[in-house]
């Protein structure tokens, strides 16, 4: 069997890539893994405009925001099922001085898109808001398993699920060759998993733990809260709310530190008890050291390439670079040097 690409990994970078290339025309093959650190699988899934401690907008917002939408929603066609909400994002104010500094961004052209409104009192007896907040919009989730699940399907003739092993990689002329495939070109999507690739190893990942929970807490409301933690409601009375970030602890595995800390900021956010907490996850996310993604070539392998490094932005950065990658992969156009692991040659 003759193919174009072979995939590793079907996360949401593998997924998104895939998809690009099969609409493209290519003849593609996907190798994952169901099992181990699955980032994806555990995300809470949010895209929020304006981020950080600082509020700022997040790296590339005005490229990336207006793909995010119409990729997915696309995605939601083609697949008959519904796995994307736009949501507002609601952040309430701690002091005086930061509702008057939101007031001065309401003013700012590069805020306005992402600014639905600013409130000077409290939206809700249950929230801890009493200078009022600041609503987001452009902003929502995506329901990530049901997305993958969805896309599993449609790739019903090119997905291979079994772990990707090298020792079965071989060259033959200018093809790649494993178990049978022969492929003209590797493609590496596989979030952490490409630390362990004799290919890509010398690249620097910044691997950073999350820990999430689902829990039953009264109010709901139809916008997501976000201050220290964020709060998503589920539906059924269910929330998801999270995430922390440990680069010290990278042991899969929940941990009582980390639900506390959960359970104590959303304590901070939200004036009610929780009724039951359901579940909590914990993934590794595939984050690098300048927290930029990698896109590129192998530097001197022939036909090697990485779509990886996506950090705890995977749902909002995939819809855009996989338009690049798929681009760049087509020979139409090339890659913006920030993200290019060109910037890393010399580690090699
Ligand atoms: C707690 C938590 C909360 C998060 N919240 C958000 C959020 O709200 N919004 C957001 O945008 N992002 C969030 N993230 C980050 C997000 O999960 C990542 O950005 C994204 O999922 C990375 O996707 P990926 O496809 O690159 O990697 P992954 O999802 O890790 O996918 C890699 C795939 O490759 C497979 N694989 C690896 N090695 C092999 C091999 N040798 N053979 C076969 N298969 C292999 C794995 O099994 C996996 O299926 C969160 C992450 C965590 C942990």
């Amino acid at each position: 069997m003759k193919i174009d690409f072979l995939l590793i990994g079907q996360g949401i970078a593998g997924t998104a890539l895939g998809y690009r290339l099969k609409q493209a025309g290519k003849i593609i093959r996907i190798i994952d893994q169901p099992s181990g650190n699955q980032s994806s699988r555990v995300a809470a899934g949010l895209f929020n405009p304006i981020t950080g401690r600082k509020m700022v907008k997040t790296w590339f917002a005005d490229f990336l925001f207006p793909e995010i939408i119409p990729f997915y929603k696309d995605l939601e066609k083609l697949t008959g099922e519904s796995f994307f909400h736009e949501k507002p994002i609601y952040r309430p104010f701690l002091t005086i001085e930061e509702q008057n500094e939101w007031m001065g961004h309401s003013a700012e052209e590069g805020f306005q898109l992402y600014l639905d409104s600013i409130f000077t009192e409290s939206q809700s007896e249950k929230l801890c808001d009493s200078f009022g907040g600041v609503m987001l919009k452009k902003s929502g989730w995506l329901e990530i398993n049901i997305f993958l699940d969805a896309m599993q399907k449609y790739f019903s003739e090119e997905l291979i699920q079994e772990y990707f092993s090298e020792d079965e990689l071989k060259r033959e002329g200018d093809l790649w060759v494993y178990k049978g495939i022969k492929a003209k070109s590797l493609i590496f999507c596989n979030g952490l998993g490409a630390m362990k690739s004799s290919f890509f190893e010398y690249l620097p990942f910044a691997p950073v733990k999350g820990e999430i929970l689902e829990l039953k807490q009264d109010f709901c409301p139809d916008y997501i809260v976000n201050r220290g933690v964020f709060r998503v409601y589920l539906g059924n009375g269910i929330h998801r709310v999270g995430s922390t970030y440990s680069k010290h602890d990278l042991e899969i595995g929940a941990t009582e530190e980390a639900k506390n800390e959960i359970l104590t900021k959303l304590n901070g956010l939200v004036d009610l008890p929780v009724n039951e907490i359901i579940s909590h996850k914990t993934g590794i996310r595939p984050a690098t050291r300048d927290r930029k993604p990698f896109l590129g070539k192998h530097p001197k392998a022939k036909s090697v390439y990485i779509f990886d490094g996506f950090g705890a932005k995977g749902v909002s950065l995939v819809p855009y670079f996989s338009k690049i990658m798929r681009d760049y992969l087509l020979g139409n156009t090339s890659i913006s040097k920030e993200v290019d692991i060109a910037r890393y040659f010399n580690y090699i």
